[in-house]
């Protein structure tokens, strides 16, 4: 089976780099991919998110380190996860723990992603020939497998489930959760002058079978333009040589803290 039990975990974060590791003299490092390294935790049921100051883009080959950034996305990832169990949606985040660590569920992230588009941008703008901006009629919903080496191939149900990552009901949830973590995170953004343009969603499952949202939602993750100016706050800001890239996270995280 080519998705073995190892791709799953190597697929834990959202880098083909990911590499497990075993080097830290305190609490034991289980992965690291290019912008976190997941820790055990002292409660075997839980591990450590630790957000590096690492940017990446185009699977690894742009990056850079920005410092400050990998504190700023753990402080809004943990914001919006806390929005988002506020009105139903189950996560993993669990706690804030330092500067840029993170207390989280422990769970067997699903070796896909959830694309949620509510505006064009990014690789639809390219693939359809549409312009940025333009706004969908209903949320765009995408998946696709986690693999920089086949370059992000996609997935729809059928194919996620034929590979045995997930059933039909679970799917049935995933495109619930998805539509439900959207609906409460357009809302929320909108609270802060924000466009939700897209973002990008991990599932986990949990030991007892569950899957819930995992991973982080932050400005590395998602597309989030200024209401009123249409200025980007967001990882384009890297993609696209644009500066200001700190500048406009601690806009972001100045926002959602309220
Ligand atoms: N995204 C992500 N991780 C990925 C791919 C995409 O967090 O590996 C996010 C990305 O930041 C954006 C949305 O998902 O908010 C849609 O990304 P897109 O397909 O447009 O790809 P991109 O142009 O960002 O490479």
């Amino acid at each position: 089976m080519v998705f073995n039990l190892l791709n799953f975990q190597l697929n834990f974060l959202n880098s083909e780099a990911t590499q497990l590791l075993n080097d830290s003299p305190t609490m034991k490092t289980i992965a690291e991919g290019n912008t976190k390294v997941i820790l055990e935790a002292e409660n075997p049921t839980q591990i450590v998110m630790r957000f590096k100051d690492t940017a990446s883009a185009y699977h690894g080959i742009k990056r850079a380190t920005i410092e400050g950034k990998g504190a700023l996305a753990n402080r809004i990832s943990a914001r919006l996860f806390g929005v988002l169990a506020e009105a139903g949606v189950e996560n993993h985040f669990v706690r804030l723990l330092s500067d840029n660590e993170q207390l989280c569920l422990k769970t067997e992230v699903l070796p896909l992603r959830v694309i949620v588009r509510n505006v064009a941008a990014g690789s639809i703008v390219r693939r359809f020939g549409i312009e940025e901006g333009t706004e969908f009629r209903v949320p765009v919903y995408e998946m696709n497998y986690k693999s920089a080496q086949l370059d992000d191939p996609f997935l729809n149900e059928h194919t996620a489930v034929a590979f045995g990552f997930v059933s039909y009901d679970e799917m049935a949830l995933i495109s619930q959760t998805a539509h439900r973590a959207n609906e409460v995170l357009i809302k929320f953004f909108d609270s802060c002058g924000i466009r939700l343009i897209d973002f990008k969603l991990e599932f986990g499952r949990t030991p007892d079978g569950r899957l819930i949202l995992a991973d982080e939602i932050s400005p590395d993750t998602c597309r989030l333009w200024d209401r009123m100016s249409g200025q980007r706050l967001d990882k384009d800001r890297f993609r696209r040589d644009m500066g200001d890239i700190i500048e406009a996270y601690k806009e972001v995280c100045e926002r959602v803290k309220g």
